[in-house]
């Protein structure tokens, strides 16, 4: 047995995930080191404003106000039994070490580990539209972080486009701010949300939020439609229009900003750099680390929760972080309470019929690859275009993503993938007639996130 005094956990990550791993550590006598590359805990849905601004809980969170104080004050009670790590990003992880920059001094360390709970949560999934390259068009979350961060629009009179509850929940929260939100679009039919109801009933209280935010909507006159298929932003300088084809004809409506997105994806790359297994998960239409139900990965002393390891939501994050803090305690001989172990994955069990209904209400639009254009910019890092990836799949025979990385450079610039990889994923597979799982995942390599240049010539060089 390895007494708990022996353990000295890393967390990465201050979402729900991460904060309630860290309180069930140091409920158990523990004190880990909890990293964020944020500098305030809370994660995406409990994003804190900077210290200075003044905004009421209920402003700035809705009707998860009560679980984002809870959240907040779960880790600001920690304070001197954790040792917390904000403004810290992990850009690399390799024999027990993660190389940590922190964004204040621009000062790179090495943070060792034995025991590691990845809590990395998820980014905007994202499907390239012809003018998605143009200033005014934001992902769904940037148009969200933008508000919830620093109380920012990202135009007076915004369409919202795309598919997934965060959709309809940025819509419903510029709104309220008092923006001019001139539509929502969503390639979901208003059929599909009918047909998973009875799914999504199995988290009444979810479901029924959904259905105020799109009741308020209409009641307020916003225009929605269902079945969309995104054509293209249109505008010289920054978005002027959107256009879009509603199953009949053409549609183009003025704004001066567009928020769009297709749900979200798992941040994945610590995962991998960290030697994790992987798996397709047809339901999420992604790659993913495995793992038990308890959260260990594939890799011994590695733990993963929340969305970072399947998107499940903050609830389930909550539950994750704290039942994968139990698996930790409990591979290193520490007495944990098993039936509260159990129940926690109980409840995550439950949450998978919910998924399941989320996935039908919002399906994937699997004929995005079939549509684009060859113009269309997929990579904007490295400016690769939809036909610059056929042609590589034509002309050198590229049907791995990997292979179509090394010759085309798609995914090889500052996101690493991060942005584009889903879609060029998709065309890829279209353009090869294959099932998209069968293309592979772009292999995580570090920086897994921008850092500055002279930060890793500086290590190269033995600095
Ligand atoms: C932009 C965005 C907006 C969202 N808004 C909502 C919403 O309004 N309502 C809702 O129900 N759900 C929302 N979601 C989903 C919701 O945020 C998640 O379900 C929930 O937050 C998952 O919790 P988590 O702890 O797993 O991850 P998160 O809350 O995402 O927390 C992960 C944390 O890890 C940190 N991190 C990640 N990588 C690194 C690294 N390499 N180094 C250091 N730190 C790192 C991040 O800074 C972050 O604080 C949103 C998701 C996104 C991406």
């Amino acid at each position: 047995m390895t007494g708990s005094a022996t353990l000295q956990p890393v967390i990465v990550g201050a979402g729900p995930a991460g904060v309630r791993a860290a309180q069930t550590l140091v409920a158990h006598g523990l004190r880990p080191v909890v990293i964020d590359e944020a500098g305030r805990s809370g994660g995406q849905i409990y994003r804190r404003p900077p210290a200075n601004f003044q905004r009421s809980p209920k402003t700035l969170y809705g009707f998860e106000a009560a679980r984002a104080t809870a959240v907040h004050a779960a880790l600001d009670g920690l304070a001197d039994r954790i040792d917390y790590r904000p403004d810290s990003l992990v850009w690399n992880a390799q024999g027990g070490l993660l190389d940590v920059l922190h964004g204040r001094s621009r000062t790179t360390r090495s943070v060792p580990y034995r025991q590691l709970i990845v809590a990395t949560g998820a980014t905007d999934r994202v499907l390239p539209v012809p003018g998605w390259t143009l200033p005014g068009v934001y992902t769904l979350g940037g148009a969200q972080v933008a508000l919830k961060f620093q109380g920012c629009a990202i135009g007076r009179r915004v369409v919202f486009m795309g598919s997934g509850p965060l959709l309809y929940l940025v819509a419903y929260q510029y709104a309220k701010a008092g923006v001019d939100v001139a539509a929502v679009l969503d390639t979901a039919r208003f059929a599909d949300q009918w047909a998973a109801a009875p799914a999504m009933l199995s988290q009444p209280a979810v479901f029924l939020k959904g259905l105020y935010y799109v009741g308020w909507l209409r009641a307020r006159g916003v225009l929605m439609h269902g079945g969309v298929r995104p054509l293209r932003v249109l505008g010289d300088a920054r978005a002027s229009a959107i256009c879009w084809h509603d199953g009949t004809r053409e549609q183009t409506l003025e704004c001066d900003a567009v928020g769009f997105g297709h749900a979200l994806r798992s941040e994945t790359q610590l995962a991998d750099l960290l030697g994790c297994r992987f798996a397709f998960e047809p339901l999420q239409r992604a790659h993913l680390p495995e793992r038990d139900g308890a959260g260990r990965s594939s890799v011994d002393g590695v733990y993963l929760a929340g969305d970072g390891a399947g998107i499940m939501g903050a609830d389930a994050a909550e539950w994750a972080g704290e039942r994968a803090a139990l698996a930790l305690l409990a591979d290193h001989g520490v007495p944990v309470d098993a039936a509260r172990a159990r129940a926690l994955e109980r409840r995550l069990g439950k949450l998978v019929t919910f998924r399941r209904g989320l996935e039908r209400a919002f399906p994937f639009p699997e004929d995005w690859a079939a549509h684009a254009s060859d113009e269309l910019v997929v990579c904007r890092c490295e400016n690769v275009t939809a036909g610059e990836l056929r042609r590589t799949v034509q002309d050198c025979g590229a049907d791995e993503m990997n292979r179509l990385k090394a010759l085309s450079r798609v995914g090889m610039g500052r996101c690493q993938g991060r942005m584009c990889g889903v879609a060029a994923a998709e065309i890829l597979a279209h353009a090869t007639g294959q099932p998209v799982q069968q293309v592979g995942r772009l292999r995580g390599q570090a920086p897994i996130k921008p850092i500055p240049i002279q930060l890793v010539s500086a290590e190269g060089a033995g600095a």
